[in-house]
């Protein structure tokens, strides 16, 4: 039997825990399937407490639409998705009254991305709270002009 006969062959409750173990997690979220704490939502976004905060307010801002990643969202839900990045930020800044935040985005399994549904991570930021940043090196010999030719050509 093929894949396809096999599939139309499950019974629906079968087709229920495929769907319970296999669905992306923050499509799950995004349908009430899964709780989270909302921060914020509106038609094409929603906003939710990381379940591990770097810090506490750690907001995760993701389309309502599942993209993989940058690539994959079109510039319209990209659009609409930063403006409420920055919605967000505003909010943590005035209700947490944080002075500021890091907004990063783990683009792909080698950047540390491990829910395969993009969104933004906004981690609120207060005095001598640990937050390391990136550490940071210097190019070699001719290094940088290879790398920018690549990038022009
Ligand atoms: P990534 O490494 O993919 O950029 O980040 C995924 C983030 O999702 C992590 O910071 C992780 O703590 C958070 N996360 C994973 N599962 C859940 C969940 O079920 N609920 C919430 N609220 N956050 C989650
Ligand atoms: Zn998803």
């Amino acid at each position: 039997m093929g894949l396809c006969e096999r599939l139309l062959s499950l019974n629906s409750y079968k087709i229920f825990i495929i769907h319970i173990v296999f669905m992306c997690i923050f499509c799950k979220i995004i349908n009430g399937e899964l709780p989270s704490y909302k921060v914020y939502e509106d038609e094409n976004n929603l906003a939710f407490l990381d379940i591990a905060p770097v810090n506490p307010g750690h907001t995760l801002v993701v389309p309502k639409k599942h993209y993989e990643n940058m690539e994959k969202i079109p510039a319209a839900d990209l659009q609409s998705l930063i403006l409420a990045v920055k919605k967000v930020g505003r909010l943590l800044k005035e209700k947490l009254g944080v002075p500021g935040y890091n907004i990063s985005v783990n683009n792909d399994p080698i950047a540390g991305q491990i829910v395969p549904h993009l969104h933004f991570h906004i981690m609120p930021r207060r005095p001598g709270d640990g937050y390391e940043l990136w550490k940071q090196g210097e190019y070699k010999e001719g290094e940088a002009e290879e790398i920018i030719n690549k990038l022009l050509s």
